[in-house]
This record gives C-alpha cells, sequence and structure tokens, in this order.
C-alpha cells in the first residue's frame, strides 16, 4: 500500500483524507474542531486520534500510510515552520509543525501553506483534463486572500517563504486600508470576504449606501455574495464586485508581468455560488468577474490574448488536503 495522509489545519477546523497515487481519493474525508487556538501541539493531537479513526473507517492500518501532506493558513518556511501566523492563532508563530507531525505519528511530513496545497490539487486536476499550464497563478479568496503560482508542475517557493499573492500591493496611496500582513494596500484588503467589508465600510462612511447594504460589515460581506449573484443586482452592489476582480486583476497583471504566466485561476469561497442563485445569474456573474480581471491584464498587454483567466474547475470542497497529500507523493519525501 502507498497512502497518503492529507492534512488541512484551519483556525476552526482541521480536515483529513486519504490519497492513493494510483487510485486518487479513498473514503470520505473526516473534519474536526482543529483548537488550534490552544496552540499547535493540541491540534496534533485532534489530528492523532483522528487518524486512527480514519484509517479505522476505510479498514487501513497505521503501516499503510507512506507519509503526511499538511498544510496551514500560515507562510511556511522549506523546514516546515509556521513563520508567521497570518490566519492562525499567534500561538504557531515559529512552530516546526512539520517535525510535529512526524515525531507524533511516526511518518514524514510535508509541510505547505494551505493556499499551495489547493493549486497543487487544481493544477493535477486540470492536467488530467489537458488544462493545465506550466505557469500557473491561483488566486484563492476567502476571509483573506490566498495564492500560488505553480511553475514546471511544482510549488514555486523561495529558500524564505513560497508565494504571497494575497499581498502584492495594488495602492500606495497613504491612507489605504490596512492588511494582517501590517502593510496598507494589499489586494487582500480587496478581493477577500474582508476585502468587502472595507468596500462596504468606506461606502457607509460617505452616507449613501441602499438599505440592502447596511449593517454590520462583515454581515453585510455575506449578504453581498448573495445580492450580486441575484437576476438584477443593485447598481452599488455591482460596482462593489467590479472593483474587487479589478483589483485582483491588477494583481493578476503584477504576476504576469513578473511571470509571463498564462493561465490565472480564481478560487475560493468569498464568490462561491450561493445556493438561490440561478445559473444564468451565476454564469453572468462569473464573466462579470473574468471580463473585469482580464481588463486589468489589458491595461499592461491588451494583445496579450494567450493568458487564459478561468474559473477553479476542481469542485473538491476539501482540496487542500488532497492537494497537501499529492503534493508530497510526488516529492517523494516518503519512509523507506
Ligand atoms: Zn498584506
Amino acid at each position: 500500500m502507498s497512502i497518503y495522509l492529507g492534512i488541512d489545519i484551519g483556525a476552526s477546523t482541521v480536515k483529513l483524507g486519504l490519497f492513493d497515487p494510483e487510485k486518487g481519493v479513498i473514503g470520505e474525508r473526516l473534519d474536526r474542531p482543529s483548537r488550534a487556538s490552544e496552540g499547535p501541539d493540541a491540534t496534533v493531537n485532534v489530528i492523532k486520534t483522528a487518524t486512527s479513526e480514519l484509517l479505522q473507517a476505510n479498514d487501513l492500518q497505521f503501516n499503510d500510510l507512506k507519509a503526511i501532506g499538511a498544510c496551514c493558513p500560515a507562510p511556511i518556511d522549506a523546514s516546515g515552520m509556521c513563520v508567521y501566523p497570518t490566519n492562525i492563532d499567534r500561538s504557531w508563530q515559529g512552530a516546526n509543525v512539520s517535525q510535529k507531525l512526524s515525531e507524533a505519528l511516526q511518518l514524514p511530513a510535508l509541510l505547505l501553506n494551505d493556499g499551495d496545497a489547493a493549486a497543487y490539487r487544481e493544477y493535477r486536476v486540470r492536467s488530467a483534463e489537458n488544462k493545465a499550464s506550466s505557469c500557473m497563478a491561483q488566486f484563492i479568496t476567502g476571509t483573506g486572500l490566498g495564492g500560488a503560482l505553480i511553475i514546471n508542475g511544482k510549488i514555486w517557493s523561495g529558500p524564505a517563504v513560497s508565494a504571497e499573492l494575497g499581498h502584492i500591493c495594488i495602492d500606495s496611496s497613504e491612507n489605504a486600508d490596512l492588511c494582517g500582513c501590517g502593510a496598507r494596500g494589499c489586494v487582500e484588503t480587496r478581493a477577500s470576504l474582508l476585502g468587502l467589508r472595507n468596500m462596504v465600510k468606506h461606502r457607509q462612511a460617505k452616507g449613501n449606501v441602499p438599505e440592502a447594504l447596511q449593517g454590520e460589515p462583515m454581515e453585510v460581506a455575506k449578504t453581498l455574495r448573495r445580492l450580486g449573484q441575484m437576476d438584477d443586482p443593485l447598481s452599488d452592489v455591482v460596482a462593489i464586485w467590479q472593483e474587487y476582480f479589478t483589483s485582483l486583476g491588477i494583481a493578476a497583471r503584477n504576476v504576469v508581468n513578473i511571470l509571463g504566466c498564462d493561465l490565472i485561476v480564481i478560487s475560493g469561497g468569498a464568490q462561491e455560488k450561493e445556493k438561490a442563485a440561478s445559473d444564468r445569474a451565476y454564469q453572468r456573474f462569473k464573466q462579470d468577474a473574468i471580463a473585469s480581471i482580464r481588463q486589468g491584464i489589458d491595461q499592461s498587454f491588451p494583445h496579450l490574448t494567450q493568458t487564459r483567466v478561468e474559473w477553479s474547475i476542481d469542485t473538491l470542497l476539501d482540496s487542500a488536503a488532497y492537494g497537501a497529500a499529492q503534493y508530497a507523493s510526488v516529492i517523494g519525501n516518503t519512509k523507506s
């Protein structure tokens, strides 16, 4: 057997899955509260217990596991250390999570940033469908904005950390919104749920927001997702989404100018399809989004038509856990 354990560590939930490089995903995913606010050791204990449950549910033994591919929402260095706790408790700063996992489960362990893991999964699904590229950038929206570069089939990483596309600066003005990384004007301050909140706050400060956009900004940010995908959205709602996707387009333009990527992929929960939205309304929302992003890129290269801007094709909700496991299977970080 050569089965890999995939683990997606989040601030509130940890997701575990099993992956076989030959057969693909095995069985069902297992979710548990991560207890991340109690520090990495508490989460590793949760993972240890959950791994036993997952193996048992699939009639497998610990010995069937070859290695661990894990990910978490923070910049990770080459040794598997959490460099800065952007979207997880401060107690994770400086923790070598891959070492902790390896010791607890007695298996080789690889730790990735969660955006990198999700993008790698997307790359592999695209490769199987002949829709991949040797130079791809992916933006993954949620509360914040993750991002990754997959170059020649590998996650791009420098000696310090891998690419942090959410922190590309798109606004250098003095009063630009403050980002979780400590800088101002990052694309994350626009293209994310936090970004939607910021844009609503700015409109509220001017005092001319429609009734539908009044209330607590984070709740309104979620309402915006629903309103943006209605058959007949309000013009203010359309304008906010346009600003959101135009900001992604500016960041994408920077990436294309640095690396020459010919595929930009958009994924993530901040613009996922609302249950109430009709297919037609959601298609319109997607087309408007892609047009706004294209416009950002085209400001620099109006004739560079080979750069594709596409929605994610990976429909797995837990793609990061499986992406990490799949990457561990090709990187060769396995027991002998
Ligand atoms: Zn930032």
